[in-house]
């Protein structure tokens, strides 16, 4: 069975029926009741197996909490069909630097039962502090709110408690993955990896494998490297959440779009407005001028698989680049190795299907996040085994002229 991917929630939405070509809003949109969630631009295909929600997310970004108790179950405030799970936990990364988590286990656990989580996480405190002491107590604190909770969870609960494990070793998660599972826990989770290297967590899997159950599911927080997600489901994880593939999208430079293992870079043709808004000495009727002819260069030979003008396009999007300050030495053969290849011909999802080349030019939310639902689609079908097509090598020219450009 293929691992279960959960997609943390930061409202990462977008407007359905937004105007590509005139770069324009639906009119009158309301952001929350109409811009559209990535599992219902895909819908009904799934991208992601459950979403994650954090309690101290949804108390720190103002009517969040309000939405969602108007809604009364959290299925309905993600508009997420009922073959969708949903993760609650606390948010921990929100309080590590509090003495003790502010939350109480009967609290957490009726926030879980009345909103309708399919799982609840118990309340867990991040060890991030270097003095032993410190450490074994965070530990304690965060096993016995693990006994606590597990003993609040009575029977007409319908959520599955999940017992977290902190440490800062292998040895230290092995002592708190035995002792959850003393408790009677069946899922486990392990907190605080999420900027541990991945030999590290490879260490600490292989540690505590030997105490796993045959029944016991595992839940990994945080994983920004999924492409090691198939290793450490053989390690015994069954579970994982991550906003990396999404994330990278708009904050990797170069390396924001992927098609199987390739990755490519979007183009930037960054809004002329706010380009001239940023740098005033830049003058805005050269800036919309070569905007304009950055973005119908791209669409035209976008649409057009015979196109020939590769050397055109690539020149056009260069000078818009070089007005914004934004050629390093990489842009040249990035760009060049994007429209060679044409990566937004051979994606299947739908976004791409829809928007085409669209989704390869790095210019706001609504390009950016659809390449980021993109980027979770193509995981998400990596990790059930689909075989992405994948553009041919590069001609003998081609690949000749990218050598020179990265000299
Ligand atoms: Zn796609």
């Amino acid at each position: 069975m293929p691992i279960s991917y959960f997609i943390p929630d930061w409202d990462d939405r977008v407007d359905p029926n937004y105007d590509f070509l005139a770069d324009k809003h639906t009119p009158r949109r309301n952001p929350y009741h109409d811009d559209r969630y990535a599992h219902e631009i895909y819908a009904p295909n799934p991208l992601y197996d459950g979403v994650l929600l954090s309690r101290a997310v949804i108390d720190d970004a103002g009517k969040k909490l309000e939405h969602l108790m108007s809604s009364q179950s959290v299925h309905t405030y993600l508009r997420l069909p009922s073959t969708y799970k949903v993760l609650g936990d606390c948010g921990a990364f929100s309080y590590w630097e509090e003495e003790v988590p502010p939350y109480s286990t009967s609290d957490m656990v009726s926030f879980y039962e009345i909103l309708g989580f399919d799982y609840g996480v118990s309340i867990d405190h991040l060890i991030l502090a270097h003095a032993d002491a410190e450490r074994r107590r965070r530990q304690e604190l965060t096993l016995s709110n693990a006994a606590d909770f597990l003993a609040e969870h009575n029977q007409e609960c319908r959520f599955i408690p999940i017992g977290v494990a902190q440490g800062w070793n292998p040895a230290s998660y092995c002592y708190a993955v035995k002792k959850l599972l003393q408790m009677g826990y069946t899922y486990l989770a392990l907190g605080g990896l999420v900027r541990s290297t991945t030999e590290q967590i490879l260490a600490i899997l292989q540690t505590i494998k030997p105490e796993l159950q045959a029944n016991t599911q595992l839940h990994l927080f945080g994983v920004s490297r999924p492409e090691y997600v198939e290793t450490f489901a053989q390690l015994g994880v069954t579970s994982f959440d991550s906003t990396s593939r999404l994330r990278r999208a708009w904050m990797d430079g170069r390396r924001n779009y992927f098609l199987g293992n390739m990755t490519f870079s979007a183009i930037r043709v960054p809004d002329a407005h706010r380009l001239v808004k940023k740098k005033p000495t830049i003058d805005q009727d050269v800036a919309l001028h070569l905007e304009q002819i950055a973005l119908s260069a791209l669409r035209t030979y976008g649409a057009n698989k015979a196109a020939e003008n590769l050397e055109e396009v690539l020149a056009a999007v260069l000078a818009y680049a070089e007005l914004a300050d934004q050629v390093t030495t990489h842009t040249r053969s990035d760009y060049r190795e994007t429209l060679v290849r044409r990566p937004w011909d051979y994606c299947k999802c739908a976004i791409c299907e829809a928007i085409k080349v669209e989704v390869l030019i790095f210019r706001g939310n609504n390009r950016n996040r659809r390449r980021g639902f993109h980027n979770t689609w193509q995981l998400y079908k990596q990790l059930h085994g689909y075989e992405q097509e994948l553009p041919p090598p590069l001609n003998a020219a081609d690949a000749l002229e990218q050598h020179a450009l990265r000299l």
